[in-house]
Protein backbone atom coordinates (compact mmCIF):
# COMPACT_ATOMS: atom_id res chain seq x y z
CA UNK A 1 0.00 0.00 0.00
CA UNK A 2 2.79 2.49 0.42
CA UNK A 3 4.15 1.61 -3.03
CA UNK A 4 0.10 3.47 -3.97
CA UNK A 5 0.39 6.14 -1.31
CA UNK A 6 3.72 7.16 -1.12
CA UNK A 7 2.65 10.05 1.43
CA UNK A 8 0.42 8.19 3.81
CA UNK A 9 1.84 4.97 5.63
CA UNK A 10 1.14 3.48 9.18
CA UNK A 11 3.86 4.95 11.89
CA UNK A 12 4.28 3.42 15.24
CA UNK A 13 1.12 2.14 13.99
CA UNK A 14 -1.14 4.72 13.47
CA UNK A 15 -1.78 6.03 10.04
CA UNK A 16 -0.07 8.64 9.43
CA UNK A 17 0.84 11.60 6.46
CA UNK A 18 4.50 13.03 6.07
CA UNK A 19 5.16 11.64 9.96
CA UNK A 20 1.75 13.60 11.45
CA UNK A 21 -0.54 10.78 13.54
CA UNK A 22 -4.32 11.11 11.33
CA UNK A 23 -5.97 10.44 14.74
CA UNK A 24 -4.18 13.24 16.29
CA UNK A 25 -6.29 15.38 13.78
CA UNK A 26 -9.62 13.52 13.87
CA UNK A 27 -9.37 14.16 17.12
CA UNK A 28 -8.68 17.37 17.11
CA UNK A 29 -10.98 19.24 14.04
CA UNK A 30 -13.50 16.41 14.30
CA UNK A 31 -15.14 14.06 11.03
CA UNK A 32 -15.50 13.87 8.86
CA UNK A 33 -12.46 16.28 7.41
CA UNK A 34 -10.41 16.20 4.24
CA UNK A 35 -6.92 16.01 4.68
CA UNK A 36 -3.98 17.10 2.35
CA UNK A 37 -0.20 16.62 1.80
CA UNK A 38 1.69 19.86 1.19
CA UNK A 39 4.46 17.17 0.27
CA UNK A 40 2.26 15.24 -1.94
CA UNK A 41 0.88 17.66 -4.01
CA UNK A 42 4.34 19.66 -4.99
CA UNK A 43 5.96 16.46 -5.44
CA UNK A 44 2.99 15.11 -8.06
CA UNK A 45 3.38 18.86 -9.62
CA UNK A 46 7.24 18.45 -9.73
CA UNK A 47 7.26 15.09 -11.69
CA UNK A 48 5.34 16.36 -14.44
CA UNK A 49 7.70 19.76 -14.71
CA UNK A 50 10.76 17.68 -15.22
CA UNK A 51 9.36 15.44 -17.15
CA UNK A 52 8.72 18.39 -19.73
CA UNK A 53 11.92 19.87 -19.22
CA UNK A 54 13.46 21.31 -22.71
CA UNK A 55 9.73 22.09 -23.46
CA UNK A 56 8.55 25.53 -23.86
CA UNK A 57 5.53 24.31 -21.48
CA UNK A 58 3.20 25.42 -18.92
CA UNK A 59 1.03 23.51 -16.69
CA UNK A 60 -2.43 24.32 -15.47
CA UNK A 61 -3.76 22.70 -12.83
CA UNK A 62 -7.13 21.74 -13.18
CA UNK A 63 -8.86 23.42 -10.29
CA UNK A 64 -11.98 21.68 -10.68
CA UNK A 65 -10.34 18.63 -9.06
CA UNK A 66 -9.37 20.59 -5.52
CA UNK A 67 -9.76 24.45 -5.75
CA UNK A 68 -9.24 25.03 -1.87
CA UNK A 69 -7.54 28.16 -1.74
CA UNK A 70 -4.12 27.40 0.28
CA UNK A 71 -3.62 24.28 -2.05
CA UNK A 72 -4.22 26.62 -5.15
CA UNK A 73 -1.42 28.84 -3.71
CA UNK A 74 0.84 26.48 -3.12
CA UNK A 75 0.88 25.12 -6.24
CA UNK A 76 1.08 28.40 -7.84
CA UNK A 77 4.15 29.08 -5.84
CA UNK A 78 5.66 26.18 -7.55
CA UNK A 79 4.87 27.25 -10.59
CA UNK A 80 1.77 25.90 -11.88
CA UNK A 81 -1.17 27.94 -13.84
CA UNK A 82 -4.69 26.84 -13.46
CA UNK A 83 -7.56 25.59 -15.76
CA UNK A 84 -10.66 26.98 -14.67
CA UNK A 85 -14.34 26.26 -16.08
CA UNK A 86 -16.26 28.95 -14.01
CA UNK A 87 -16.53 32.86 -13.31
CA UNK A 88 -16.07 31.24 -9.31
CA UNK A 89 -12.65 29.41 -10.51
CA UNK A 90 -10.98 32.50 -11.86
CA UNK A 91 -11.96 34.09 -8.60
CA UNK A 92 -10.47 32.08 -6.55
CA UNK A 93 -7.08 31.70 -8.81
CA UNK A 94 -7.19 35.78 -8.28
CA UNK A 95 -7.73 35.02 -4.73
CA UNK A 96 -4.69 32.36 -4.61
CA UNK A 97 -2.81 34.51 -6.73
CA UNK A 98 -2.41 32.99 -9.53
CA UNK A 99 -1.06 35.38 -12.88
CA UNK A 100 -3.44 35.81 -15.02
CA UNK A 101 -1.10 34.41 -18.47
CA UNK A 102 -1.02 31.55 -16.54
CA UNK A 103 -4.71 30.85 -16.73
CA UNK A 104 -6.74 28.67 -19.24
CA UNK A 105 -10.57 29.03 -19.69
CA UNK A 106 -12.15 25.38 -20.57
CA UNK A 107 -15.75 24.21 -20.51
CA UNK A 108 -18.63 24.50 -23.00
CA UNK A 109 -20.88 26.51 -21.51
CA UNK A 110 -19.09 30.39 -20.70
CA UNK A 111 -20.98 33.10 -20.21
CA UNK A 112 -21.03 36.52 -21.33
CA UNK A 113 -20.29 37.72 -17.58
CA UNK A 114 -17.15 34.77 -17.52
CA UNK A 115 -15.76 36.04 -20.71
CA UNK A 116 -15.67 39.73 -19.95
CA UNK A 117 -14.14 38.62 -16.39
CA UNK A 118 -11.78 36.46 -18.44
CA UNK A 119 -10.73 39.00 -20.58
CA UNK A 120 -10.34 42.22 -18.35
CA UNK A 121 -8.25 39.75 -15.64
CA UNK A 122 -5.56 41.32 -13.33
CA UNK A 123 -6.12 44.23 -16.48
CA UNK A 124 -4.37 41.99 -19.11
CA UNK A 125 -6.81 38.86 -19.78
CA UNK A 126 -6.17 35.49 -19.01
CA UNK A 127 -3.96 33.33 -21.18
CA UNK A 128 -6.79 31.51 -23.50
CA UNK A 129 -10.37 30.24 -23.74
CA UNK A 130 -10.79 26.68 -24.99
CA UNK A 131 -13.70 27.34 -27.28
CA UNK A 132 -16.07 24.45 -27.98
CA UNK A 133 -18.31 25.50 -30.94
CA UNK A 134 -18.58 28.26 -33.35
CA UNK A 135 -21.69 29.41 -31.64
CA UNK A 136 -19.18 30.38 -28.82
CA UNK A 137 -16.72 31.90 -31.12
CA UNK A 138 -18.76 34.54 -32.47
CA UNK A 139 -19.91 35.49 -28.66
CA UNK A 140 -16.90 35.99 -27.96
CA UNK A 141 -16.17 37.51 -30.59
CA UNK A 142 -18.97 39.93 -29.69
CA UNK A 143 -17.38 40.00 -25.54
CA UNK A 144 -14.16 41.20 -26.94
CA UNK A 145 -15.45 44.15 -29.49
CA UNK A 146 -17.46 45.34 -26.74
CA UNK A 147 -14.17 46.07 -24.27
CA UNK A 148 -12.32 46.94 -26.93
CA UNK A 149 -9.66 44.26 -26.34
CA UNK A 150 -8.74 40.58 -28.34
CA UNK A 151 -9.51 36.89 -27.14
CA UNK A 152 -6.49 34.46 -27.42
CA UNK A 153 -8.21 31.58 -28.28
CA UNK A 154 -7.61 27.70 -28.67
CA UNK A 155 -10.71 25.52 -30.60
CA UNK A 156 -11.26 22.73 -28.88
CA UNK A 157 -10.51 19.93 -31.08
CA UNK A 158 -12.35 16.25 -30.23
CA UNK A 159 -10.33 13.68 -31.70
CA UNK A 160 -13.19 11.08 -31.63
CA UNK A 161 -11.29 8.50 -29.82
CA UNK A 162 -12.48 6.58 -27.14
CA UNK A 163 -10.49 6.74 -24.01
CA UNK A 164 -11.57 3.76 -22.01
CA UNK A 165 -12.92 5.45 -19.24
CA UNK A 166 -16.31 5.44 -17.49
CA UNK A 167 -18.63 7.05 -19.84
CA UNK A 168 -19.37 10.18 -17.26
CA UNK A 169 -15.67 11.07 -17.24
CA UNK A 170 -15.47 10.28 -20.88
CA UNK A 171 -15.23 13.36 -23.00
CA UNK A 172 -13.54 13.02 -26.32
CA UNK A 173 -15.73 10.74 -28.47
CA UNK A 174 -17.72 11.95 -31.31
CA UNK A 175 -21.30 11.67 -29.12
CA UNK A 176 -20.06 14.15 -26.46
CA UNK A 177 -21.11 17.56 -25.97
CA UNK A 178 -17.14 18.89 -25.82
CA UNK A 179 -15.00 20.38 -28.80
CA UNK A 180 -15.57 19.88 -32.41
CA UNK A 181 -15.11 17.67 -35.27
CA UNK A 182 -12.33 18.60 -37.52
CA UNK A 183 -15.06 19.84 -40.16
CA UNK A 184 -16.52 22.36 -37.17
CA UNK A 185 -12.65 23.30 -36.70
CA UNK A 186 -12.66 23.97 -40.50
CA UNK A 187 -15.89 25.98 -40.27
CA UNK A 188 -14.03 27.84 -37.16
CA UNK A 189 -11.45 28.91 -39.51
CA UNK A 190 -13.48 29.88 -42.59
CA UNK A 191 -15.12 32.69 -40.80
CA UNK A 192 -11.75 33.98 -38.77
CA UNK A 193 -11.76 36.70 -41.00
CA UNK A 194 -15.04 38.16 -39.83
CA UNK A 195 -13.91 37.88 -36.05
CA UNK A 196 -11.60 41.09 -35.61
CA UNK A 197 -11.36 40.21 -32.01
CA UNK A 198 -10.39 36.87 -31.98
CA UNK A 199 -6.69 35.96 -32.04
CA UNK A 200 -6.13 32.34 -32.96
CA UNK A 201 -3.21 30.70 -31.45
CA UNK A 202 -3.92 27.21 -30.34
CA UNK A 203 -5.49 23.88 -30.45
CA UNK A 204 -6.87 22.32 -27.47
CA UNK A 205 -7.65 18.24 -26.61
CA UNK A 206 -9.07 17.19 -23.66
CA UNK A 207 -10.00 13.50 -24.27
CA UNK A 208 -11.68 11.92 -20.84
CA UNK A 209 -10.41 11.73 -16.86
CA UNK A 210 -8.67 8.53 -15.11
CA UNK A 211 -6.99 7.13 -18.10
CA UNK A 212 -5.22 4.27 -17.81
CA UNK A 213 -3.76 3.70 -20.91
CA UNK A 214 -1.43 6.14 -23.32
CA UNK A 215 -2.42 4.54 -26.15
CA UNK A 216 -5.73 6.60 -26.76
CA UNK A 217 -3.37 9.95 -25.55
CA UNK A 218 -1.50 8.72 -28.41
CA UNK A 219 -4.20 8.93 -31.01
CA UNK A 220 -5.26 12.21 -29.72
CA UNK A 221 -1.87 13.58 -29.86
CA UNK A 222 -1.36 12.17 -33.33
CA UNK A 223 -4.62 13.18 -34.52
CA UNK A 224 -3.96 16.60 -33.15
CA UNK A 225 -0.48 17.29 -34.63
CA UNK A 226 -2.05 15.88 -37.74
CA UNK A 227 -5.13 18.62 -37.76
CA UNK A 228 -2.28 21.49 -36.55
CA UNK A 229 -0.51 20.35 -39.81
CA UNK A 230 -3.60 20.41 -41.74
CA UNK A 231 -4.94 24.07 -41.43
CA UNK A 232 -3.43 26.84 -42.99
CA UNK A 233 -3.17 28.98 -39.81
CA UNK A 234 0.02 29.30 -37.45
CA UNK A 235 -0.45 28.09 -34.37
CA UNK A 236 1.93 28.62 -31.35
CA UNK A 237 0.56 26.37 -28.64
CA UNK A 238 -1.31 22.91 -27.88
CA UNK A 239 -3.24 22.20 -25.11
CA UNK A 240 -3.08 18.46 -24.18
CA UNK A 241 -5.88 18.44 -21.37
CA UNK A 242 -5.61 16.21 -18.29
CA UNK A 243 -6.98 12.79 -17.64
CA UNK A 244 -3.84 10.37 -16.10
CA UNK A 245 -5.32 8.34 -14.36
CA UNK A 246 -4.33 7.58 -10.60
CA UNK A 247 -3.97 3.75 -8.45
CA UNK A 248 -7.65 3.97 -6.18
CA UNK A 249 -7.55 0.30 -5.85
CA UNK A 250 -4.78 -1.83 -8.19
CA UNK A 251 -4.92 -0.47 -11.17
CA UNK A 252 -1.06 0.61 -12.98
CA UNK A 253 -1.77 4.16 -14.18
CA UNK A 254 0.94 5.31 -17.08
CA UNK A 255 4.00 6.57 -15.68
CA UNK A 256 4.36 10.38 -15.87
CA UNK A 257 7.91 9.85 -17.76
CA UNK A 258 5.97 7.53 -20.25
CA UNK A 259 3.37 10.35 -20.96
CA UNK A 260 5.82 12.95 -20.99
CA UNK A 261 8.33 11.04 -23.25
CA UNK A 262 5.16 10.38 -25.42
CA UNK A 263 4.62 14.57 -25.94
CA UNK A 264 8.29 14.95 -26.50
CA UNK A 265 7.74 12.56 -29.21
CA UNK A 266 5.00 13.97 -30.50
CA UNK A 267 5.95 17.57 -29.92
CA UNK A 268 9.05 17.98 -29.30
CA UNK A 269 13.00 18.47 -30.57
CA UNK A 270 12.98 15.52 -32.80
CA UNK A 271 9.05 16.06 -33.94
CA UNK A 272 7.60 17.53 -37.10
CA UNK A 273 7.34 20.39 -35.08
CA UNK A 274 11.02 21.05 -33.56
CA UNK A 275 9.78 22.34 -30.23
CA UNK A 276 8.13 25.53 -32.05
CA UNK A 277 4.84 24.54 -30.10
CA UNK A 278 4.38 25.61 -26.25
CA UNK A 279 3.09 23.17 -24.56
CA UNK A 280 0.04 23.51 -22.14
CA UNK A 281 -1.14 20.54 -19.92
CA UNK A 282 -3.98 20.32 -17.89
CA UNK A 283 -3.46 17.94 -15.02
CA UNK A 284 -5.97 17.45 -12.03
CA UNK A 285 -6.45 14.15 -10.52
CA UNK A 286 -3.41 13.16 -10.40
CA UNK A 287 -1.49 15.93 -8.77
CA UNK A 288 -4.47 16.32 -6.46
CA UNK A 289 -5.92 12.61 -6.63
CA UNK A 290 -3.26 10.29 -4.12
CA UNK A 291 -2.64 13.64 -2.19
CA UNK A 292 -5.86 13.67 0.15
CA UNK A 293 -7.60 11.30 2.26
CA UNK A 294 -11.16 11.72 3.92
CA UNK A 295 -11.12 10.77 7.50
CA UNK A 296 -14.50 9.85 9.08
CA UNK A 297 -15.64 8.34 12.45
CA UNK A 298 -18.01 5.01 13.02
CA UNK A 299 -21.16 5.83 14.21
CA UNK A 300 -22.21 2.14 14.47
CA UNK A 301 -22.03 -1.31 13.69
CA UNK A 302 -24.99 -3.05 12.17
CA UNK A 303 -24.65 -7.00 12.50
CA UNK A 304 -26.43 -8.52 9.76
CA UNK A 305 -25.38 -12.69 8.58
CA UNK A 306 -24.72 -12.13 5.43
CA UNK A 307 -22.81 -8.90 6.01
CA UNK A 308 -22.52 -6.00 8.56
CA UNK A 309 -22.83 -2.33 7.93
CA UNK A 310 -20.79 -0.07 9.45
CA UNK A 311 -22.69 3.38 9.76
CA UNK A 312 -20.05 6.40 9.47
CA UNK A 313 -19.89 10.09 9.74
CA UNK A 314 -19.02 10.95 6.11
CA UNK A 315 -21.52 10.20 3.36
CA UNK A 316 -22.24 10.70 -0.04
CA UNK A 317 -23.20 14.30 0.46
CA UNK A 318 -19.16 14.83 1.25
CA UNK A 319 -17.80 12.10 -1.08
CA UNK A 320 -20.26 11.48 -3.88
CA UNK A 321 -17.96 9.58 -6.50
CA UNK A 322 -19.11 6.47 -5.28
CA UNK A 323 -22.73 7.06 -5.79
CA UNK A 324 -22.58 8.85 -9.33
CA UNK A 325 -19.71 6.58 -10.88
CA UNK A 326 -19.68 3.49 -8.78
CA UNK A 327 -16.38 4.62 -8.16
CA UNK A 328 -13.86 2.70 -5.41
CA UNK A 329 -12.26 3.85 -2.42
CA UNK A 330 -9.91 2.21 -0.29
CA UNK A 331 -10.74 2.70 3.46
CA UNK A 332 -8.17 2.04 5.95
CA UNK A 333 -8.66 2.05 9.51
CA UNK A 334 -6.53 4.97 11.56
CA UNK A 335 -5.35 1.97 14.15
CA UNK A 336 -3.13 -1.04 12.40
CA UNK A 337 -4.02 -3.62 14.81
CA UNK A 338 -7.35 -3.11 12.87
CA UNK A 339 -5.02 -4.92 9.71
CA UNK A 340 -5.11 -8.24 11.62
CA UNK A 341 -7.41 -10.51 13.30
CA UNK A 342 -10.72 -11.59 12.08
CA UNK A 343 -12.34 -10.04 8.81
CA UNK A 344 -15.57 -10.03 7.70
CA UNK A 345 -17.57 -8.39 4.57
CA UNK A 346 -18.55 -5.34 5.40
CA UNK A 347 -20.87 -1.95 3.42
CA UNK A 348 -19.62 1.03 4.65
CA UNK A 349 -22.68 3.68 4.63
CA UNK A 350 -23.13 7.16 5.53
CA UNK A 351 -26.26 8.79 7.26
CA UNK A 352 -27.62 10.08 4.29
CA UNK A 353 -31.08 8.57 3.29
CA UNK A 354 -30.46 7.25 0.51
CA UNK A 355 -29.38 3.68 -0.58
CA UNK A 356 -26.77 5.05 -2.72
CA UNK A 357 -25.39 6.80 -0.06
CA UNK A 358 -22.22 3.95 0.17
CA UNK A 359 -18.65 4.67 0.15
CA UNK A 360 -17.33 1.28 0.03
CA UNK A 361 -19.44 -2.02 -0.88
CA UNK A 362 -17.97 -5.93 0.44
CA UNK A 363 -15.25 -4.50 1.94
CA UNK A 364 -12.90 -7.00 3.84
CA UNK A 365 -12.21 -5.27 7.53
CA UNK A 366 -11.93 -6.48 10.72
CA UNK A 367 -14.71 -7.67 12.50
CA UNK A 368 -13.40 -5.38 15.41
CA UNK A 369 -13.98 -1.86 14.25
CA UNK A 370 -16.70 -0.64 16.59
CA UNK A 371 -18.08 2.53 17.27
CA UNK A 372 -15.56 5.62 17.57
CA UNK A 373 -13.24 4.04 15.76
CA UNK A 374 -11.56 6.23 12.81
CA UNK A 375 -11.52 5.44 8.97
CA UNK A 376 -8.95 6.97 6.22
CA UNK A 377 -10.81 7.13 2.75
CA UNK A 378 -7.96 7.26 0.38
CA UNK A 379 -7.22 8.66 -2.46
CA UNK A 380 -10.02 11.99 -1.81
CA UNK A 381 -7.70 14.75 -2.73
CA UNK A 382 -9.65 15.15 -6.25
CA UNK A 383 -13.36 15.23 -6.87
CA UNK A 384 -13.68 15.07 -3.26
CA UNK A 385 -14.47 18.20 -1.59
CA UNK A 386 -15.07 20.06 -5.07
CA UNK A 387 -17.85 18.34 -5.18
CA UNK A 388 -19.60 18.05 -2.13
CA UNK A 389 -22.40 19.52 -1.23
CA UNK A 390 -25.35 20.03 1.72
CA UNK A 391 -27.95 17.35 1.55
CA UNK A 392 -29.47 16.45 4.14
CA UNK A 393 -28.73 19.97 5.79
CA UNK A 394 -25.06 18.36 6.22
CA UNK A 395 -22.72 21.16 6.89
CA UNK A 396 -19.82 20.14 4.74
CA UNK A 397 -16.39 19.45 6.35
CA UNK A 398 -13.08 21.20 6.65
CA UNK A 399 -10.30 20.80 5.06
CA UNK A 400 -6.78 20.78 6.76
CA UNK A 401 -3.28 20.98 4.90
CA UNK A 402 -0.40 18.86 6.54
CA UNK A 403 2.82 20.55 5.75
CA UNK A 404 6.07 20.45 7.56
CA UNK A 405 5.34 17.91 9.85
CA UNK A 406 2.41 20.16 11.12
CA UNK A 407 -1.17 20.52 9.89
CA UNK A 408 -3.94 23.46 9.75
CA UNK A 409 -7.02 23.99 9.18
CA UNK A 410 -7.24 25.49 5.23
CA UNK A 411 -11.07 25.34 5.06
CA UNK A 412 -13.24 25.49 8.42
CA UNK A 413 -15.97 22.98 9.00
CA UNK A 414 -19.18 24.77 8.13
CA UNK A 415 -22.04 25.63 10.69
CA UNK A 416 -25.23 25.17 11.16
CA UNK A 417 -25.53 29.04 10.39
CA UNK A 418 -23.56 28.40 7.28
CA UNK A 419 -26.54 26.14 6.24
CA UNK A 420 -29.07 28.83 6.04
CA UNK A 421 -27.01 31.70 5.14
CA UNK A 422 -29.32 33.87 2.33
CA UNK A 423 -32.61 32.16 3.31
CA UNK A 424 -34.98 34.61 4.86
CA UNK A 425 -32.95 35.41 7.72
CA UNK A 426 -35.80 37.58 9.01
CA UNK A 427 -37.46 34.26 10.42
CA UNK A 428 -35.50 33.86 12.90
CA UNK A 429 -37.03 37.50 14.23
C1 LIG B 1 -11.72 17.91 -15.83
C2 LIG B 1 -10.82 18.46 -16.85
C3 LIG B 1 -9.43 18.32 -16.72
C4 LIG B 1 -8.77 17.55 -15.60
O1 LIG B 1 -9.03 16.20 -15.67
P1 LIG B 1 -8.19 15.19 -14.73
O2 LIG B 1 -8.69 13.87 -15.11
O3 LIG B 1 -8.53 15.54 -13.32
O4 LIG B 1 -6.75 15.38 -15.04
C5 LIG B 1 -8.62 18.93 -17.67
N1 LIG B 1 -9.15 19.62 -18.71
C6 LIG B 1 -10.48 19.76 -18.87
C7 LIG B 1 -10.98 20.53 -20.03
C8 LIG B 1 -11.36 19.18 -17.96
O5 LIG B 1 -12.66 19.31 -18.15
Amino acid sequence: MSQIFDFYDYKNKVFSCNGVNLETIAKEVGTPAYIYSAEALVSNFNKLQKGLKGLNSLICFAMKSNSNLSVLRLLAEAGAGTDIVSGGELFRSHQAGVSAEKIVFSGVGKTKEEMKNGLTFQGKGIHSFNVESIAELFALNQVAKELHLKATVALRFNPDVDPKTHPYISTGIKKNKFGMDRAEIFNCLSHLKQLDHIRLEGISIHIGSQLLSLSPLKDAFERLAHLIEEIQHPIQFVDLGGGIGISYQLEQPPKIEDYCQLIHEVFGEKSKFNSKLKIILEPGRQISGNAGVLLTQILFRKQRRSQDFLIIDAAMNDLIRPALYGSYHEIVPIQAVHLEGKMKKTMVVGPVCESSDFIGKSRKLSQNLKSGDFLAILSAGAYGFTMSGQYNSRPRPPEVLIQNGNFRIVRKRESFEDLIQGELSSLRH
